[in-house]
């Protein structure tokens, strides 16, 4: 068994990956903005049923200092590299996005070299491989990067577009033998373990609140965050997997009229203020012009993006749950921890 460092432990996806890892009985250390989030990191793991979490340890780091990667670092094998800001509006300043995601990834990939770590796993996404191409159908794949410069690229697009580059141009150039992989998920969804979760299960929470009364015209792509977590895993330990991208996602996009019906389908009372009517795109856009909430989801309108699972399945053995499977867990869990008040 190894020992694994996972940053952001307190994030949606990093919780998940430590009581995945714990699970199958690798040693876990975490980084943690402040060490006062711990408690919250805790009881996230007893949620997850994680055996041995009284066992992980915890360092305190920020991806925007110097401070504490070393330690957070030392004796590991693997690193998941998964803390980035993901924030739930749009920042004034993109720096605030770019700066921490990609001088962060750097501050941990220098740290792993210096330590004798063997792998880091960095979690990138979707928006370093599909963004800023326009409309278009064709398929993305692993070997698809973001056009920075075209439509509808977001600053948060930009920081992992940019931090992923950063990541593959320092092991090219300095890692001296550090193996790097990345995992680009699309819109992560699934069971969420505390009130700390990440803005894609947002659109879950406003349709069942009824805060979303009718359903734009985007389809998007989802995947469920159990499993880009065993993705994580596999993609540490697999001889195949260093030096590549591997695109996470269930499958064909689904529209959020067809989640609202999921939602409204299988959930029964507790979906009964999921939209039911669709909003016309050209409303979205004139009411966008007063909300910036709205002003994000613009771009969204009416673009598909495909893409690829193959390689993962092909090469890592991944068998991901579908897009209703994922939505559906979402939906529940926020349903069963009582998080649908504010
Ligand atoms: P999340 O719950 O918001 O987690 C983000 C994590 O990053 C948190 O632990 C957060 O710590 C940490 N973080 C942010 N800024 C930091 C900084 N300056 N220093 C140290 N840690 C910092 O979102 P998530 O979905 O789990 O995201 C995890 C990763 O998946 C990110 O790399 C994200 O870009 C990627 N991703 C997410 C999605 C999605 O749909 N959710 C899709 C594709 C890729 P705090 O709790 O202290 O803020």
């Amino acid at each position: 068994m190894a020992h694994v460092l996972v940053t952001g432990g307190t994030g949606f996806l990093g919780s998940h990956t430590i009581a995945r890892l714990l699970a199958s009985g690798h040693k876990v250390t975490t980084t943690l903005r402040s060490l006062k989030r711990q408690p919250d990191v805790e009881k996230m793991l007893a949620v997850a049923g994680a055996p041995g979490r009284e066992g992980v340890s915890y360092v305190e780091a920020d991806l925007t200092s110097d401070a504490g990667w070393d330690r957070a670092v030392a004796g590991a094998d693997h690193v998941l590299h998964i803390a980035s800001p993901f924030p739930g509006s749009r920042p004034k300043d993109e720096n605030e996005l770019i700066v921490p995601a990609r001088d962060g990834a750097l501050r941990v990939l220098r740290a792993a070299r210096d330590a004798g770590v063997r792998r880091v796993v960095l979690t990138s996404s979707f928006a370093a491989v599909g963004y800023g191409h326009g409309p278009t159908d064709r398929v993305f794949t692993e070997a698809d990067w973001t056009n920075l410069d075209g439509p509808g690229v977001t600053p948060y697009v930009k920081s992992k577009a940019v931090a992923e580059r950063a990541a593959w141009d320092f092991v090219a150039a300095e890692g001296n033998g550090l193996e790097l992989t990345t995992i680009n998920p699309v819109g992560i969804f699934g069971p969420v373990l505390g009130p700390d979760y990440a803005g894609s299960v947002r659109i879950i929470h406003s349709m069942l609140t009824g805060a979303m009364r009718a359903a734009p015209p985007i389809r998007t792509n989802t995947v469920d965050v159990r499993d880009v977590a065993e993705l994580h895993i596999k993609a540490m330990t697999s001889p195949a997997a260093a030096g590549q991208r591997y695109l996470a996602l269930a499958g064909e996009p689904i529209s959020f009229q067809q989640i609202a019906l999921a939602l409204r389908s299988q959930l029964g009372e507790a979906a009964a203020k999921a939209p039911t009517r669709s909003a016309p795109a050209w409303l979205l856009r004139l009411l966008s012009i007063a909300s910036p909430q709205l002003r994000e989801t613009v771009p969204q309108l009416g673009v598909v993006r495909r893409a690829d699972n193959a390689k993962a399945r092909e090469q890592l053995d991944w068998a991901p749950r579908s897009n209703e499977e994922s939505v559906l867990a979402s939906a529940r869990s926020l349903v069963r921890l009582g998080l649908l008040a504010d």
